[in-house]
Formats: structure tokens, sequence, C-alpha cells
């Protein structure tokens, strides 16, 4: 069987298109607040990949940058601040939170600012299908599947991962009765007693479990399609870095098995923040729409 490849970079670059030509509409510039606490050096490194996509579409950004030592009540009033001040549209907090910081600040941030659909009420819309934004990776999983024309009604989607952050929302999302849902959903996590039984079951795979080689061959069917959003930095001495980015599934044994499949790095991660610039163009139309 050949196996195509899902790049998401055309998906993207008709995303980031769409994002240019309404953040130019708009009367005023769209603007995003990333608040980043503590050294994580993932989150800094994604926010200043934020950062130079967002000027690349037309999207202002503010970096908020915290101590964590200057505790829960000083992240939580600044991120009050953010929401209460016009002139930003929307706010992405970093995770994870560094250690001493409490999780609660998140809910700090307001509903209409809430790109990355992190707070309880947003969730709490989205599982009811009234949300205006939805966490950005599991949107990218849909709009992956979307841009490659892979319909999804009546189609079973075994998800592998139940985060809050991607196998939640996604099987919500791919639970509605609509054009782009009316899958049939089975969430795994660790608990799940004989994982191959039902991934082999899988018209399409998502693998987010943070596990490299998560997934492998013997594990799916014939015809699958697989959807990796596992990102992994595993140990490779023959890189500069010293390190490569894998995903959560066996990519080499894919080949010929699967009917298509995304790879890590270039497949869904790419999709991510250019749907976070969506977000808070949509939130900035919505505050000129006032
Ligand atoms: P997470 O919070 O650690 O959740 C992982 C989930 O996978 C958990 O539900 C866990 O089950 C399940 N799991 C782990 N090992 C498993 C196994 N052997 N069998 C069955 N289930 C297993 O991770 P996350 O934040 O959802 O992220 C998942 C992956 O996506 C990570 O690699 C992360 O880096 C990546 N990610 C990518 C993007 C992007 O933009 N591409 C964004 C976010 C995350 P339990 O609940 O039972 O522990």
């Amino acid at each position: 069987m050949d196996t195509v490849l899902l790049k998401g970079k055309a998906v993207a670059g008709e995303i980031r298109q769409d994002v240019a030509r309404r953040a130019a509409a708009l009367p005023f510039d769209p603007a995003l607040a990333i608040v980043l606490v503590g050294d994580d050096p993932a989150s800094a490194y994604y926010s200043a990949s934020i950062e130079r996509a967002a000027t690349k579409v037309g999207v202002a950004t503010r970096l908020v940058e915290l101590e964590a030592s200057e505790g829960t009540e000083r992240v939580a009033s600044s991120i009050r601040d953010l929401s209460r001040d016009a002139s930003v549209h929307g706010i992405i907090v970093q995770q994870p939170l560094p250690d001493g910081i409490l999780q609660q600040v998140v809910e700090e941030v307001a509903a209409e600012k809430d790109v990355d659909c992190a707070t309880t009420y947003s969730l709490g819309l989205l599982m009811t299908g009234r949300e205006t934004f939805a966490p950005c990776t599991a949107l990218a999983v849909l709009e992956m599947l979307h841009g490659h024309d892979i319909a999804l009604p009546g189609k079973h989607v075994v998800i592998v991962g139940r985060s809050t952050v991607v196998g939640k929302p996604l099987a919500n999302l791919l639970l509605r009765k609509s054009e782009r849902g009316n899958a049939t959903v089975t969430v795994c996590h660790t608990g799940t007693s004989d994982l191959a039984l039902h991934t082999r079951q899988a018209d399409i795979l998502v693998a987010a479990m943070g596990r490299p080689g998560g997934i492998r061959g013997d594990m799916v069917s014939e015809g699958v399609v697989v959807i990796d959003v596992g990102v992994n930095q595993i140990d490779d001495p023959e890189s500069e870095k010293g390190y490569r980015l894998v995903g959560d599934v066996a990519f080499d044994e894919m080949t010929g098995l699967a009917s298509a499949v995304t790879p890590v790095p270039g497949g869904v991660g790419t999709l991510t923040t250019a749907l976070l610039l969506r977000g808070v163009v949509v939130a900035a139309e919505s505050a000129a729409a006032r």
C-alpha cells in the first residue's frame, strides 16, 4: 500500500494567509499576550516561535515574563490586568507552570481572550458545543484531516491519550454532530488493558501519549490513517544538537501499512501556532464588533 505523508506545511500556509488577510482588515493590530513564568527552556522556545510567527501575519505580541519566585498572586494579578486591557485580544499562559505557582492562575484569563481554551469555563463551553476557541493542538488534528480531505463522519477514531489539552477536547470535537465530526471515538490511556486490541480497530489513529515508539506497526491495521501528535526529544549523538524530535509513532513501521501518516516534525505541530494566531484574530474581530 502507498502511504501518503500528511505534511502540515501547506495547510498551515493556508491558515496563515487567512489570518494575515483578516488581521489587515481590522481597524487596529490584533494582539496576543504570552505569559511566561519561570525559566522552562521549551516554553521560552515556544514563546519565541509564536512571536516570530505572529509578526509575519500582522499579529502583535506582548511577552510578559515573570519569575517563579513572584508567587501565585502576582502571576494571577498580571493575568487579570491583561484580561482587562482592551489593547490585548488573546492571552496564552505557557505550560507547565513552575512548581509553586498554582494552576488556578489560568482561570484569570478572560473567556473572550482564552485563545487556547485553557480555563475550566472555556473547556465547559467546548463540552457543550458553544465554544469560541478550542485547544490548538486538538484543533490542529481536525485541520490536518480536513486539509487533506480525510472525512470523519462514520469513522472509528481511536485516540491514545486523555490529557485535558489534547485527548479529551479532541474526543469532544470528533463527537460533534457535524460534517467535521460524527466519528465514533475510543479514548485509550495507561489503564487500557489491551491497547493494541483497540488501536487495530481504528480507521483513524491519533497518538498523543508522549512516548516515543508508543505505537508500533503490529498495533495498527492496514489502511489506517495515523496522526502523530507526540513531540519527544531523544538523544542523537549524530545530530548537531545532540538530540532530535520524534513522535509517538514508530514512523518507519507505518510505511506500506498505513494509508497516510503525519511526520514529526512537520506534521500536527506545524499547525498549532497558526491556529493560535487565528484565534487571536477571531477575538480581535469580536472586540472590533463590540
Ligand atoms: P500528557 O498530559 O502526558 O498525557 C499523555 C496521555 O497519554 C495520558 O492520558 C496517558 O495516560 C497516555 N499514555 C501515556 N503512555 C501510554 C501508554 N503506554 N499507553 C496508553 N496510554 C498512554 O501529554 P499531552 O500533553 O497530552 O501530550 C501528548 C504528546 O503530545 C506529547 O508528546 C507532547 O509533547 C505532544 N504535544 C504536542 C503538541 C503539538 O503542538 N504538536 C502540543 C501539545 C502536546 P494516563 O492518563 O493514564 O496517564
